[in-house]
């Protein structure tokens, strides 16, 4: 029983991690079923089930527990019952600092107004955050504004040039908005405005402003890579409003020859399952980084395997650390901790067998966990 509690984990060295996509924490109290729900990318468990009953869930059993005072392993209820007792400010307070995570680089692009803004994740955890722009957001509000389909890409354009003061980088969420195969190709100025009268009519005539026209998104793209800042791309799984087999990252392939001369770090996100085709895009192209965030978390039990899979092809240089931690402080947490035990596992595996040196495994955990994402951030 030793093994497990919670007091070795903290007593680890801590690896340095920036996780370089996540997002804020939700800010009302939540009941069980709030808790249920971001446990899972599904709408929720069916009727009788819970989502405790995955690898996400018993992670959250297993690693959070003792972060709130519990034995590991207890059951949900008595996880919920705590949490309850503690309210979500102590409970996000104990766990965003547990996380000691260097620096959030934050996506405010997914249900902003529910969940803290990166300067409350910043005051909370002691570490600075940073944020990361959602190119359709800035595309949306640009369309919202009413300046009209001539002037409509030049206003995009300047909007994001504008944003990158402020920004550490751009996000794309392409994947959601049909997929991975576009024409790699920049639109050009007369493409652009035909397909923003037709956008701009259908916002007139009542439709959401919500951006899934292709040449309006590749216009984005191309605009966000000529600030030179890294561009991030939803990739693999999500949420069902994504196509999985249109998130395949290898779909990527001919814009990322298209885009290798632009001088801007292409990052691709979450990858799982295509994260072996991803690590194969880091080895080609030497501006795509990848990063396993997300899928580490879900898989719990089986993360150091994914992980390993993840280190078979993608150049060590190319890898970064993430969580894509949304709404609860348990994903800020589990992200950081299963990486460092995992990295730590992986690589120690490597040492062990004789391929890899103890200051060669040092030295590639510190590039992965921080120094990659500090070089193409420039952080
Ligand atoms: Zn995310």
């Amino acid at each position: 029983v030793a093994v497990l509690t919670n007091d070795h984990v903290v007593a680890e060295p801590q690896v340095a991690l920036v996780d370089h996509h996540v997002h804020g924490v939700v800010t009302v109290e939540l009941d069980e079923h709030g808790v249920e729900s971001l446990l899972t990318e599904a709408s929720g468990p069916p009727p009788g089930a819970t989502a405790f009953d995955s690898q996400l869930g018993f992670a959250v059993r297993r690693w959070c527990a003792p972060v709130l005072d519990l034995d590991p392993l207890v059951p949900a209820v008595e996880y919920l019952r705590r949490r309850r007792e503690l309210g979500s400010a102590e409970v996000t307070r104990r766990l965003l600092t547990a996380a000691s995570v260097d620096c959030w680089l934050v996506d405010t692009g997914y249900q902003g107004d529910t969940v803290t803004t990166p300067a409350e994740l910043a005051e909370i955890s002691g570490r600075p955050a940073m944020v990361v722009a959602r190119l359709e957001s800035i595309a949306q509000a640009v369309a919202t504004a009413g300046d009209g389909a001539a002037r409509f890409g030049a206003n995009v354009t300047a909007a994001i040039h504008a944003a990158a003061a402020d920004a550490i980088g751009f996000k794309t969420v392409a994947a959601y908005r049909g997929g991975l195969a576009f024409d790699p190709a920049r639109p050009d100025t007369a493409r652009v405005r035909a397909a923003a009268g037709r956008w701009l009519r259908e916002i007139e005539a009542g439709a959401p402003a919500r951006l899934t026209d292709q040449v309006l998104i590749r216009h984005g793209i191309w605009a966000a890579l000529d600030t030179g800042l890294p561009l991030q791309f939803h990739t693999g799984y999500g949420d069902a409003d994504s196509r999985l087999h249109l998130a395949d990252p290898a779909l990527l392939q001919d814009f990322l020859a298209a885009s290798a001369g632009a001088g801007a770090p292409v990052m691709l996100l979450h990858c799982y399952p295509y994260h072996r085709q991803a690590g194969a895009l880091a080895a080609l192209f030497a501006h795509v980084y990848m990063d396993v965030g997300e899928a580490l978390n879900h898989v719990g039990a089986r993360s150091a395997a994914v992980l390993a899979e993840a280190l078979e092809l993608t150049p060590f240089h190319k890898m970064l650390y993430s969580s894509d931690a949304f709404g609860l402080p348990e994903l800020h947490y589990l992200g950081a901790a299963g990486f460092r035990r995992d990295l730590a596992a992986v690589t120690g595996a490597f040492v062990a067998c004789g391929n890899w040196s103890a200051a060669d495994a040092a030295r590639v955990t510190g590039m992965i966990g921080a120094g990659n994402a500090r070089r193409a951030y420039r952080l």
